[in-house]
């Protein structure tokens, strides 16, 4: 691929004026966007003036002259279209961790099966499984018989036969970037009488989701990832509309009650998806998130996919191109309508060669044991970012500049 070919790419690429819409740091290419989303223009000004105007001089007004009370409906409803779902079924509140716990407990009080079962991939993003471990743990100590069944994604199919109460799954797997298909395995739960219940922390803003057609049941995602919501930005959580009405969750806060400033001592839930919600939302982070999503306007969650793939596409190929750069043995797959939007190098010195990266103005990051991790966020990268990062790459290899003594010293975050 020639400088002439990354260029016409460029020049017919639909979202390349999305990039005035960030604040990114000069001589930088951002391949991280799927750990925490960079700022953007819209939040930096939305955070000036929540704090300045809204907290600062209208003070508890706000609630209502702003709609702070409403935030987590409005934001929800504009993360909605992102997921192929009817904006009634969104809400934004709280971490996926803690979202996680109240649709596990609701899927599991409204299973049919016999015995409270989560079934899961054993590959899955820690922290799900820490909360499914918890609240097995929790029914256990109240007589319940639960189980967590954890098996090898390849596995899946036939466990998901057994019929267990529940389907825990995180579609893009954030080591490798799998993609599972979330059409397929939706269905043959349904077929089994399973509720499924998908992450969808690294796919939200990336991958054309279709949420309501593959009748999901439940699904959660973050918001500081491919949504760029800022640090810690709160999470986001899909009920479909035919659950609304049945499911009880455990966190039932006084946001999530039917009428909070009645103050009534028994607990009455909201009707609608609003009862997700349990304690006051972050006002600050969520008024991030949603000048965030103001990038997303007029863009199609198809266009992101397409543009997704083109990037990570192009890198493999400029990376196939380089001979030094075959000893980066690739662990996602080949095959990109298969992968999310990010690519995963396996190598024995995958940490010292992410710190000469991102010395060298090219932020990626590490995952334990042996992985070199990049994201291709399509709201902001150019395909000439995307050659440039591939030759600094190959610069540091050739040189074995990242045997440089500097680039061993671990971090706490990585
Ligand atoms: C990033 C991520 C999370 C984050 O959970 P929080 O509780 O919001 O910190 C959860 N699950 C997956 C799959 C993730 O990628």
């Amino acid at each position: 691929m020639t400088e002439i070919d990354i260029a016409a790419l460029d020049e017919v690429d639909t979202l390349a004026s999305c990039r005035d819409l960030f604040d990114l740091p000069t001589q930088t290419i951002y391949l991280n966007g799927n750990s925490l989303g960079p700022l953007c223009h819209a939040s930096a000004e939305a955070m000036q003036r929540v704090v300045s105007e809204e907290w600062g001089q209208d003070l508890i007004s706000s609630w209502n002259k702003h709609r702070w009370i409403d935030f987590p409906l409005r934001v929800g409803a504009r993360i909605a279209p992102l997921l192929g779902a009817a904006p009634e079924q969104v809400l934004c509140c709280d971490s996926v961790s803690v979202n996680l716990f109240k649709l596990l407990s609701a899927a599991l009080a409204l299973s049919k099966a016999q015995k409270p079962t989560i079934l899961s991939h054993r590959d899955n993003f820690p922290t799900d499984l820490y909360i499914a471990e918890g609240l097995r743990d929790l029914l256990q100590q109240h007589g319940a018989q639960a189980e967590l069944k954890l098996v090898a994604t390849n596995a899946l199919e036939a466990a998901i036969a057994e019929g267990p109460a529940v389907l825990m799954l995180t579609h893009v797997d954030f080591r490798t970037g799998r993609k599972l298909d979330m059409a397929k395995l939706t269905r043959l739960a349904h077929q089994h009488g399973v509720l499924v219940i998908w992450d969808l922390s690294h796919s939200a803003g990336v991958i054309d989701l279709a949420l309501d057609d593959c009748q999901v049941d439940f699904a959660v995602g973050c918001g500081y990832k491919f949504l760029n919501g800022g640090p810690g930005a709160p999470a986001f959580v899909y009920v479909a509309s035919r659950h609304l009405q049945q499911i009880k969750q455990p966190l039932q806060g006084w946001m999530g009650h039917k009428a909070p400033f009645a103050f009534n001592p028994d607990y009455e839930a909201d009707l609608g998806i609003n009862q997700l919600q349990t304690g006051t939302p972050s006002v600050l982070a969520m008024s991030a998130l949603d000048a965030a999503l103001s990038c997303f306007e007029g863009v199609s969650p198809a266009d992101l996919n397409r543009k997704a793939s083109a990037l990570s596409e192009t890198f493999l190929s400029l990376v196939e191109a380089e001979p030094a750069l075959a000893e980066l043995r690739l662990v996602s797959p080949r095959n990109p309508e298969i992968r999310g939007a990010q690519l995963s190098f396996s190598h024995d010195q995958a940490y010292p060669i992410s710190q000469a990266l991102i010395a060298a103005g090219v932020i990626v990051d590490f995952r334990a044991p042996n992985l070199l991790r990049l994201g291709f966020s399509p709201l902001y990268l150019s395909f000439a970012d995307i050659a440039a990062s591939v030759s600094i790459l190959n610069r540091i290899i050739v040189n074995n500049i990242y045997k440089d003594q500097q680039f061993s010293q671990r971090k706490r975050v990585t």
